[in-house]
């Protein structure tokens, strides 16, 4: 007989530094490092080895020696770390943490258009943000990072049309800093489409010399009225940098906000609110759940249990060759 929700046990309280201290132990055990991503909890990027943006964090998986590797960010950046290191173990502690932009993006969907595309007479070459499914980038002849998207796109010859996918916020800012024409993919992250432009300008309005820094993969109306504009590992060199305690709105994931405080605390953070609802309050829709699925329990599960796994998929070997060549070459 299923059980009625009163006869559940409780839920066991674990006391975090309990599981920290089995975190440390397992690490020991199994030759292990975490990686975690800015967007990934504060306790999660307090024990992690390393920390960074998906470009960092692809480079760090390649050096680091050890067998295992725990990779506290979504399924895509764990299975680019997979291809790089196919020698490694490499650990996700939830298998459900996706990415919405990733998704927006089907691998048979690409192919057509990149088929269609062709048959017009559209001599393109596919530049694909790393937020893409290994399918996908096997299908591609750039991979870019917010960090690297610049100088990789510099590199396709003049006389090519360039394709890029999936975020057409990104593709779209991209195209205005090199002056390149693309053609976009229509796909946006969940988080970062939902910031609110008018939201954004009343709290501007009610910190006065404020600092807007918003991550490119933002709608163009936010980016019109940001002061800085980079991916998460720029956007931290900047605060990094500024000694003047200042307050900056902040227009990314707000998780990235512990990144900034650790290496820059003299400055005020303020989240940029979401969407506005009809009674007056704004969403905190702009967490990302997917991120928000890596925590310390899972972390030490999945030492425990060594899975979920990222095992090797037959066209993981097409998305090596251009992985490779776009994040640890040049
Ligand atoms: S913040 Fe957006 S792009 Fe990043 S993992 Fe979450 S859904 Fe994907």
């Amino acid at each position: 007989m299923p059980l009625n929700v009163l006869d559940r046990p409780p839920e066991v309280h674990e006391d975090p530094l309990d599981v920290i201290d089995e975190i440390e132990r397992l690490k020991r055990e199994h030759d292990a490092v975490i990686l975690g991503h800015y967007y990934t909890d504060g306790d999660i990027q307090d024990i992690a080895d390393f920390t960074g943006d998906s470009l960092k964090l692809a480079r760090d998986a390649t050096r680091v020696p050890n067998k295992t590797i725990v990779f506290c960010g979504v399924h895509f950046m764990a299975e680019s770390a997979k291809i790089l290191s196919p020698e490694k173990r490499v650990l996700l502690p939830d298998l459900l943490a996706g990415c919405s932009l990733a998704e927006s993006c089907p691998p048979e969907k690409l192919a057509a258009f990149q088929r269609e595309l062709r048959g017009q007479g559209h001599d393109i070459v596919t530049v694909a943000y790393i937020n893409t499914s290994a399918a996908v980038k096997s299908l591609c002849d750039w991979i870019v990072t917010s960090g690297n998207a610049r100088e990789i796109i510099d590199r396709v010859p003049a006389d090519k049309e360039i394709l890029f996918v999936p975020d057409q916020h990104l593709g779209r800012y991209l195209s205005e800093v090199t002056g390149r024409k693309m053609i976009l993919w229509p796909g946006s992250c969940m988080v970062h489409d939902i910031f609110s432009l008018q939201d954004l300008l009343r709290v501007k309005r009610s910190n006065p010399g404020s600092v807007i820094l918003a991550h490119p993969e933002c709608p163009r109306n936010i980016l019109e009225v940001s002061d800085v504009i980079g991916g998460t590992e720029k956007l931290r060199k900047h605060v990094a940098g500024v000694v003047t305690p200042t307050t900056f709105l902040v227009a990314t994931e707000p998780a990235m906000i512990h990144a900034f405080q650790k290496v820059a605390p003299q400055h005020t953070y303020l989240m940029v609110p979401g969407i506005m609802a009809s009674d007056g309050t704004t969403c905190a829709c702009n967490r990302c759940p997917h991120m928000a699925r890596n925590t310390l329990g899972k972390v030490r599960d999945c030492l425990r249990e060594l899975r979920p796994e990222i095992t090797w998929q037959p066209y993981y070997d097409g998305a090596r060759a251009v992985l490779q060549r776009s994040i640890l070459e040049g």
